[in-house]
């Protein structure tokens, strides 16, 4: 059977939250579970993740949960009637608050408006549909010109693309939201809205302060801020997601595209695990089908490199979440299965033991047509860097402990698996007894085939062995 390498993000909702819906999902190819904190109660998260835990375990599926915090996401305040009409070409007055919007005055949720935007800036609502223009100001208000009018609702979300905000990024609710999650034991955590490297690092430091383990972070790139400091941002976290439904609000959408190309690039070239997001299949909300444009962008981020795809309202508040699920697997083994040669590797390997032992381990694999990339490891750090370089070949990856096997199912091309590893590990006959059975019961491999395996020894240390190995 192929085993398909480019990894399912679904993020649950409404649609979802159904115990035989995780099931589905699970069985149709979810890797990754997104629960969006911008969203639902603790109770509807709590649930979800139990449902999610006890359905992986129940298959014997390992599912990562990743927590999406929502950072500062602007809204307009409540409309008056539900409904206003702005027409474009008119002047209308923008105040911080949380009073009811009129077609005279809107209130938004960003306390430092007026300090923030000055003459020349834009204000995007209900995802860029309407813009507004800054024209002047004085203390109270803001005065600006509808750009571009249209019918506006309660609660839509605000784009400020043209201000540099100075509102910090890790607000009170994240901070709430981040104990809440590390309580469920989340394997991920995606921080919304990240604008420079210091954002993250204030999570890190509150984080320590507070004695809370940080899992592996991804920082969403929404922001044109955040595309002029990728290089110092992606240093600082684990993986970052192309988050087009923001970034193309805020950025021009004949650019997402090709920012799509350079952020998987760049992520790739670094080491760092890249998740492309949003409206991939969006028309699969109404239809059990989607478009032909939607199976080709599923199509051409798998070809891009992207280690994951993401599905959002699809799954979470769609009519056809298994469904949605399904269609992306099959578009993925498709792609994956017919045209693996063009799949993007980017990554400029680096110098020492690991790095060294994983490119020996592709190359071997290749020369002597192996089945499989087998590798111990400890922090899931080597097989991150087999991950990276893009093998052809799977890699099953074994370590003692049950976070690091569940965040390999966000790697590329990864199958992690739970097994104590002797110190003497891949030298050991015993133990490559029970490594062989393992893979074979699985379906990995069959009697016959080759198998490459790395490891270090001792277990604790950085890589350092690797065994070419037939099954005999
Ligand atoms: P969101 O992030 O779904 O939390 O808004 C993804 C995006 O903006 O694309
Ligand atoms: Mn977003």
């Amino acid at each position: 059977m192929y085993m398909r390498k480019t990894k399912i993000v679904c993020t649950l909702g409404p649609a979802s939250i159904d115990v035989k819906v995780i099931r589905d999902l699970i069985k149709n190819g979810m890797d990754v579970a997104r629960l969006n904190f911008s969203h639902g109660s603790y109770d509807d998260h709590h649930t979800v993740a139990q449902n999610v835990r006890q359905e992986a375990y129940k298959l014997g599926k390992n599912i990562a949960i990743l927590q999406d915090l929502q950072g500062i996401k602007i809204r307009l305040s409540n409309v008056q009637k539900g409904e206003i009409e702005l027409k474009t070409g008119a002047k209308i007055r923008l105040k911080p608050g949380s009073s009811d919007s009129t077609i005279d005055c809107l209130y938004i949720s960003y306390p430092p408006l007026i300090k923030d935007l000055k003459k020349g800036d834009l204000v995007l609502i209900d995802d860029g549909l309407i813009k507004l223009q800054v024209v002047s100001k004085d203390d109270n208000q803001l005065f600006a010109e509808i750009i571009e009018g249209g019918l506006v609702k309660s609660k839509k979300g605000v784009n400020l693309p043209t201000a540099k905000t100075t509102i910090k990024a890790f607000t009170d609710k994240d901070k709430k939201d981040l104990v809440f999650g590390t309580k469920l034991g989340v394997d991920y955590l995606a921080v919304s809205f990240v604008r420079t490297a210091e954002d993250i690092a204030i999570i890190k430091t509150w984080a320590k302060k507070q004695k809370i383990n940080l899992p592996p972070i991804i920082a969403k790139i929404e922001k044109p801020e955040a595309l002029n400091n990728l290089n110092e941002i992606l240093e600082i976290v684990d993986g970052i997601m192309v988050a087009r439904g923001d970034l193309g609000v805020e950025m021009p959408t004949e650019q997402v595209p090709i920012i799509q190309k350079m952020l998987i690039e760049e992520a790739n070239k670094k080491g760092k695990i890249v998740i492309t997001a949003t409206q991939m299949l969006e028309s699969m909300r109404y239809h059990t089908r989607p478009t032909r444009a939607e199976a080709t962008d599923v199509s051409n981020a798998v070809l891009d490199g992207t280690d994951a795809l993401m599905l959002s309202a699809e799954t979470a508040a769609g009519e056809f979440p298994v469904e949605a699920v399904r269609m992306m697997d099959t578009i993925i083994r498709f792609t994956e299965e017919n045209l693996f040669k063009r799949v993007g590797s980017f990554y400029q390997l680096g110098r020492g033991f690991p790095e060294a032992i994983a490119a020996c381990a592709k190359e071997a694999a290749q020369d002597i047509d192996a089945k499989a990339i087998v590798v111990f490891s400890h922090s899931g750090f080597t097989a991150r860097l087999l991950s990276k370089l893009k093998s052809s070949v799977p890699i099953i990856a074994f370590t003692p402990d049950q976070k690091v096997v569940r965040s390999m199912s966000l790697f590329w091309g990864t199958y992690g698996r739970l097994l104590e590893t002797p110190d003497i590990g891949i030298l050991d006959e015993v133990f490559m007894k029970t490594v062989e059975k393992n893979l074979i019961k699985e379906g990995f491999i069959q009697k016959g085939d080759n198998i490459i395996l790395a490891a270090s020894s001792p277990f604790l240390g950085k890589a350092n062995i690797i065994r070419l190995h037939k099954v005999l």
